[in-house]
């Protein structure tokens, strides 16, 4: 029986997808036609506000569902079925989406009607979950300006429109500044050093701008400061003045002419400054970290400080020695920065002589998710279990999964997209929200969280299954981690349910913490099988991993503390949006986060898009604090033991019933110290970067950020 609702498969909300169904040309009507719907239902809760959870929050809940499904699959189909037809209507209708979440985030009658709720005698009768929505949808209400009085919020949108434009010509600008420089390399004596995957790239762009000769081993080659190619040859060109070149270009990057965005990072501070006063803030840091998991920015300072104040060291001690190799190696000048990448690089090829093409046999995926699914059943004692064929999948290559409990009762399920497709799918590797966990209000019955995991891995070739890079290893235990929260789930209300309504920087516990699984010989030699010769992984292989991961952790940790640091700082300071300012300031904490000092003409903040063009803004710490906590969360098992069955399978469960299973229904804070007993410590991650000696036991003891 086929009804018009069912034709659309936008419209199908709480099923599974149909991808079977799923056609281009649906989504423009498709959508209109829901947000229609939801415009009406809108208009009838704003008509008479009911200050109640059934009258109030429940509708917001099922409007939030149905458009949340809907565009969930067409965002879904851009990123792993893109098409030019797709992206036209993909375009076509996301200001209409854009518009009507505005429109509801902005209600005057709904933060009304909220704010009854929230001050009326039923607000102690709901549980802490549904207070705690109810107050980060006052929040959310709050940070989007609805309680201002009417020039305010006029002044205030004004701000955001700005704000939306700036980022867009700021990137437009790293763009067009990126595509500009370009360096036609034809001596072959400039290319040396450099490995085939870099001379076949940098060929392939010289064949597209005018060199139609141009082949891998004779050039000539097309240079350019697209990640692909300026990270590689950073790393591995040998000749000294052309590494110069391509350095000072990056680093200059968008800072002059008519693509100079030094004007739009000005702009971009003073209204980020001018909108965070509007809301009652004292600066934009403030506004930034009132949505996020850290108590505050004096606690995030602390927190950086002594990150910086343990990893300075080691980063000196990083830097003597590639002062002492690159002397050893011949080269008279001292190190300077366009330097660095390059013997870093030669000095871990001289320590650990494995490569990725070596590790790759050993790890077909095939074994890898039965590893995967074995720690989740041990951690957990959730099962995993292929259910392909159970209903429609995108492409042929797609899994699909149910999870199942101790009981055997079906909880969850997944889909797994593992393989690069680059004519159609998306770089990168990500877990999404295909469904979230509701109880029905109505008959209390429940629906269960679906998950979509993506990876890029290389795909099988011939009859060998996928064999993957460690990295690619890492990347899937992360997106699992991810998986795991979202399905794991046991709230209720769909507002807060998996990975919804979790703080941003707080994101990363669950998938950070199933990376350190990787490090674990027991669990990594378990999950490797050698493609042909079915042997373990070597543990002479496993130890060089284990060494790797500490290999120059101090610098690491330094450069992305000189990031987090600086990105607060400017979010702070009143006067940061003078130019002036932004670059002394820019001086000041490069004084104390860098062992080789910034040229002074240094401009990165002109293409550091992640704070001006992203949703880092003073959250770029955001990195680190999530490392803290699924560093010392893991030190948790640790602790326990790692080798010890029982004691790890009873951590485990601690973890699923309280990081897992409370998501965002509960402050992560909170969370974090029902798992740990304690608020969160910096230790474990020090001892895992090799930047600090303290034993496994000797962390309980430490003050934490908070
Ligand atoms: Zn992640």
């Amino acid at each position: 029986m086929s009804t018009p609702a069912e034709a659309n498969p936008l419209g199908l909300c709480g099923q599974l997808p149909r991808f079977d169904l799923f056609a281009t040309e649906q989504v423009v009507p498709g959508v209109r036609a829901l947000l229609a719907r939801l415009s009406t239902q809108l208009d009838a809760i704003e008509a008479c506000v009911e200050a109640s959870w059934d009258g109030l929050v429940l509708p917001l809940e099922r409007m939030n569902e149905g458009l949340a499904y809907a565009w969930g699959l067409v965002s879904h189909m851009l990123a792993v079925r893109n098409s030019e037809a797709l992206r036209t209507a993909h375009a076509e209708v996301q200001g209409e989406v854009i518009a009507f979440g505005l429109r509801q985030a902005q209600s005057p009658a709904i933060h009304a009607g909220l704010l009854r709720l929230r001050a009326g005698e039923t607000f102690g009768s709901l549980d802490p979950t549904q207070q705690r929505i109810v107050d980060c949808l006052l929040r959310d209400a709050r940070h989007s300006g609805v309680g201002l009085d009417d020039p305010r919020r006029a002044r205030f949108n004004a701000i955001q429109a700005e704000l939306a434009d700036l980022a867009t010509r700021f990137n437009d600008h790293v763009l067009d500044a990126t595509r500009q420089f370009s360096r036609v390399v034809r001596d072959p004596i400039e290319m040396e050093g450099t490995p085939p995957s870099l001379r076949e790239l940098t060929a392939q762009n010289a064949r597209a701008h005018g060199e139609p000769g141009a082949t891998a081993e004779a050039g000539p080659w097309r240079l350019s400061l697209d990640a692909p190619v300026l990270f590689p040859f950073l790393e591995h060109g040998a000749c000294r003045p052309l590494r110069e070149k391509l350095y000072r270009a990056n680093i200059t990057r968008a800072s002059s002419g008519n693509l100079d965005n030094t004007p739009i990072l000005e702009q971009i501070l003073a209204l980020r400054h001018e909108m965070a006063g509007l809301l009652g803030f004292s600066c934009y840091a403030e506004l930034s970290l009132d949505a996020k998991m850290a108590p505050g920015v004096a606690a995030v300072d602390e927190l950086l400080e002594q990150l910086r104040r343990a990893s300075l060291p080691g980063a000196q001690k990083d830097l003597e020695q590639l002062r002492a190799f690159a002397l050893e190696r011949g080269q008279g000048e001292p190190i300077a920065l366009w330097d660095v990448p390059y013997w870093a690089e030669r000095l871990r090829e001289n320590r650990f002589d494995y490569s990725e093409e070596e590790l790759r046999p050993y790890f077909p995926l095939p074994r890898v998710l039965e590893g995967l699914f074995t720690l989740a059943r041990r951690l957990f004692a959730v099962d995993i279990v292929a259910a392909d064929g159970e209903t429609p999948v995108w492409h042929p290559d797609v899994r699909f999964f149910r999870v199942r409990d101790a009981a055997g009762q079906p909880i969850a399920a997944f889909f797994l997209d593992p393989y690069s497709r680059p004519g159609d799918k998306r770089g990168g590797a990500w877990m999404d929200d295909c469904m979230g966990r509701t109880r029905r209000a109505t008959d209390g019955v429940l629906r269960q969280p679906v998950a979509y995991l993506v990876c890029n891995q290389s795909p099988p070739v011939g009859d060998k299954p996928s064999l993957m890079a460690f990295d690619e290893v890492l990347t899937l235990f992360h997106e699992f981690g991810h998986g795991l929260q979202h399905m794991l789930t046991r709230v209720d209300h769909g507002l807060a349910s998996g990975i919804r309504n979790i703080e941003w920087d707080a994101v990363e516990l669950p998938s950070q913490f199933m990376e350190n699984w990787c490090y674990h010989r027991e669990t990594l030699l378990g999950l490797s099988r050698h493609v042909e010769s079915g042997e373990r992984l070597p543990e002479v292989l496993f130890e060089k991993i284990a060494q790797a991961r500490t290999y120059r952790a101090g610098s690491t940790m330094l450069r992305q503390l000189y990031f987090a640091m600086l990105d607060l700082a400017i979010h702070r300071d009143p006067s940061a949006g003078r130019r002036e300012r932004i670059f002394a300031i820019q001086a000041e904490i490069a004084a104390r986060t860098t062992v080789v000092p910034p040229l002074p003409e240094d401009r990165f903040l002109c293409s550091f898009g992640h704070i001006f063009a992203g949703g880092y803004a003073a959250g770029y710490y955001s990195y680190k604090w999530a490392e803290v906590l699924s560093a010392d969360a893991f030190s948790a098992f640790e602790e326990a033991g790692l080798d010890d069955g029982p004691a790890v399978a009873e951590m485990g469960r601690r973890f699923r019933e309280t990081v897992l299973a409370l998501g965002g229904g509960t402050a992560p804070m909170r969370v974090f110290e029902a798992f740990r007993g304690r608020p969160p410590s910096p230790a474990a991650l020090l001892r895992h970067s090799g930047l600090s000696d303290l034993p496994a036991g000797g962390v309980a003891t430490e003050r934490g950020p908070a």
